[in-house]
């Protein structure tokens, strides 16, 4: 038996489509019943489940053409009825019920938003609700969407202080070549500290939106938060139950986990990045500082210059001389304070070490 309590689990699109596209609902059958029987054994799940957009595609014929926005939109509300009603009703033979959660990316921006969507959840796992979320593809507007739910199932994974996140994708997991190279073999321990973003293809899949590279980028962020990561194939027979059993036979790749957690907090700000409204440009010293050993905030004394508008409490980028990003924090004065208190010594931080997070 496994000895975890709660974990999320994503299912790419290429796991539930056919070749043609369809939505294999076999695959989906044989998912909820691993699902359904760790159901049973007491582990809380959170499914974030793709394959709207590629089921409904399938669904229907469209006279002329559509223009990409107005494509997503249809499809994703046709092919998530359909998606969801299968998932029900697969739950439902075995006694379990499922909800659907629908989100968006603006809906997790501020941290009142964000907690109001983790009570969501909260109160579906109190009531062994199985939740399945998707991103609400029918009202995203394109420039605020989720790079792919790879990205979301982070979000929910850091969200629900979950103990694991399984991405379940066509693919056993990372391999150290071209996955279709017959000297490839799936690198099945990552260790943080390594860099592996050589071996990272940046082809995407067929049909979802995600690919290795932001895979790759989500797992090991989540993974640093002290969260393991699994990314495997979905196809492969029983994959979940084998891997939470730490079944050696099947094969996929594991994130180690960063011994220390963060805190919820930490872990909201880690993937707000895209919610920043400014950017704080540190000099040198500052940056050399703030990604040392010690738990060190960033103070008006290291600041450049500050870019953009932003209120107290708002997310900013850090940068550093370099022009790279360093990190993301909460912003403790508005850009106009920050801006007066460029270079002074003395003031109390600009963004707490609390409130930041380190890339
Ligand atoms: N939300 C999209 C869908 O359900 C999938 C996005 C992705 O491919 O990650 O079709």
């Amino acid at each position: 038996m496994h000895r975890l309590k709660r974990i999320a689990i994503k299912v790419g699109s290429n796991v539930l489509s056919r070749d043609d596209g369809s939505l294999d609902v076999t695959r989906m059958s044989a998912l909820v019943d691993q699902i359904a029987c760790l159901h049973r054994e007491g582990l809380e799940m959170i499914l974030i489940s793709s394959g709207a957009v590629a089921s409904g595609k399938n669904e229907i014929r469209v006279k002329g053409k559509l223009d990409d926005v107005s494509a997503r939109q249809l499809y994703s509300a046709v092919g998530q009825a359909k998606l969801i009603n299968r998932y029900y009703d697969f739950f439902r033979e075995h006694g379990i019920t499922c909800g659907q959660v629908l989100t968006t990316k603006e809906s997790l921006g501020t941290r009142n938003h964000y907690l109001n969507q983790k009570n969501c959840i909260s109160v579906m796992l109190e009531n062994k609700v199985i939740p399945i979320m998707n991103e609400n593809d029918t009202i995203s507007v394109t420039e605020l969407m989720f790079t792919d739910n790879d990205e979301l199932s982070g979000m929910i994974a850091a969200m629900m202080d979950v103990e694991a996140l399984i991405i379940l994708s066509n693919i056993d997991g990372i391999y150290t070549g071209l996955p279709t190279d017959p000297d490839s073999e799936v690198i099945r321990e990552i260790d943080l500290e390594k860099d592996i973003t050589a071996y990272i293809h940046t082809s995407k899949s067929a049909f979802g939106r995600g690919g290795m590279a932001t895979k790759y980028r989500i797992a090991r962020k989540v993974a640093r938060e002290g969260i393991e990561v699994v990314i495997a194939n979905g196809k492969t027979e029983n994959i979940l139950p084998r891997i939470l059993r730490r079944n050696t036979e099947v094969v996929y790749s594991r994130f180690v986990p960063s011994v220390k957690a963060s805190s919820g907090v930490k872990k909201w700000i880690a993937h707000s990045d895209s919610f920043a409204k400014g950017e704080i440009h540190i000099n040198a010293n500052a940056a050399k500082a703030l990604t040392g050993e010690k738990a060190i905030s960033l103070l008006p004394v290291g600041i450049v210059s500050v870019k953009g508008d932003f209120e107290k409490d708002d997310i900013v980028r850090i940068i550093d001389g370099e022009g790279e990003v360093i990190g993301v924090g909460k912003a403790s004065y508005d850009s106009e304070k920050t801006r007066e208190l460029i270079g002074r010594k003395g003031n109390k931080p600009v963004v707490h070490y609390d409130y930041l997070y380190l890339e």
